[in-house]
């Protein structure tokens, strides 16, 4: 497997932002991964970096990306992914297998571990949905383990994952017979609708910032709360979308949690709720840094 010393991550995040981690590892396969995780400490488990604010400076951990475990396989309606293959490419993959219930992945740029890891859902699907058993790596046997999705503790973003205890390295799933034409037709408008809401990569940015309150949208709450023309130099809230934040180019970690504060701030004071992020903070904080996120993050992230 290749491993990095002293790499600078930041072109591997959506975000375009994040400083050097000690040791980058990248496994060719579960098995190799699970003999990583049994070996090191001290490390943090990613994908594709799509839904996490990584620190300007840097992490004296280790990271282990999973982008380089891709294997997947289809027998009749179940599938099942490594946690490394890429969200829209098995999204493709479960269309032409005429399989449905795969379709709001194809505009998702993780992989299938975040996507487990945050339950991540859109147009009224969501991996709790399909999902029937987890693979795992149990941090305290170091043993591998198997759970059905009835174990998984899926709610709104939230997955047995986020207590820290297990990683995920592989899953399976059971999706639902369907005629080509119309998966491709639900998956082509889920794409023409995401470019009305999100921005595109090419303003770097890492998907929804704030999670949506119960029984209210956190992008409405944003709106109403004025923060779609907060603009500060290296850092924006998109013009199309308050629940999004864009580098200019140049910001830094501390750039993008300052912006959040402001956004957290604004809809405490309009509105008496106190928003929870979405995004996840990686890596070494500076102690303004550390300031901010006890502000945005109070103990809701491990
Ligand atoms: C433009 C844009 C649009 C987006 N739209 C949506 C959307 O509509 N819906 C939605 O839900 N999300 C959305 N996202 C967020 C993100 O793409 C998804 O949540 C994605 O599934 C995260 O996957 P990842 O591989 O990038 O995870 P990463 O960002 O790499 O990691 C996220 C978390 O998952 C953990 N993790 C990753 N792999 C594993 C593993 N194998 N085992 C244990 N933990 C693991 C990491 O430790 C981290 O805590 C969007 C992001 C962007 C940039």
């Amino acid at each position: 497997m290749q491993v990095k010393e002293d790499f600078e991550i930041k072109n591997l995040t959506t975000f375009k932002i994040g400083g050097k981690v000690k040791k980058l590892y990248l496994p060719e396969s579960i098995e190799e991964f699970t003999g990583l995780l049994r070996e090191i400490d001290n490390y943090m488990v990613l994908g594709s970096c799509s839904d996490v604010l990584f620190s300007s400076n840097g992490y004296s951990g280790n990271v282990i990306l999973t982008t380089e475990m891709k294997n997947f396989e289809i027998k009749g309606t179940k599938i099942y992914a490594d946690c490394g293959v890429k969200d829209p490419l098995i999204s493709q993959k479960a269309g032409e297998a005429s399989l449905s219930g795969f379709e709001f992945l194809i505009g998702l740029p993780g992989t299938i571990g975040g996507a487990v890891y945050m339950n991540a859902g859109a147009h009224g699907q969501c991996v709790a949905d399909v999902l029937s058993s987890c693979c795992l790596f149990d941090k305290e046997t170091k043993e591998v383990v198997f759970k059905q999705k009835d174990e998984m503790e899926f709610s709104y973003r939230h997955s047995v994952l986020h207590d820290g205890r297990y990683i995920m390295l592989s899953a399976e799933f059971d999706l639902k017979k369907l005629p080509r034409e119309e998966i491709k037709e639900l998956m082509d408008r889920n794409l023409t609708f995401r470019k009305t809401v999100q921005p595109s990569l090419k303003e770097p940015n890492a998907g929804s910032v704030f999670k949506n309150p119960d029984n209210d949208s956190a992008g409405r709450l944003l709106d109403k709360a004025g923060v779609k023309n907060f603009d500060m130099p290296n850092v924006k809230v998109w013009q199309k979308h308050a629940n999004f934040i864009v580098n200019k180019g140049n910001a830094t970690s501390e750039d993008v949690l300052e912006l959040m504060v402001k956004m957290f701030q604004a809809v405490k004071d309009t509105y008496t709720i106190e928003l929870k992020p979405e995004v996840i903070f990686i890596g070494d904080k500076t102690k303004k840094e550390e300031e901010l996120c006890n502000i945005l993050y109070q103990k809701t992230q491990k």
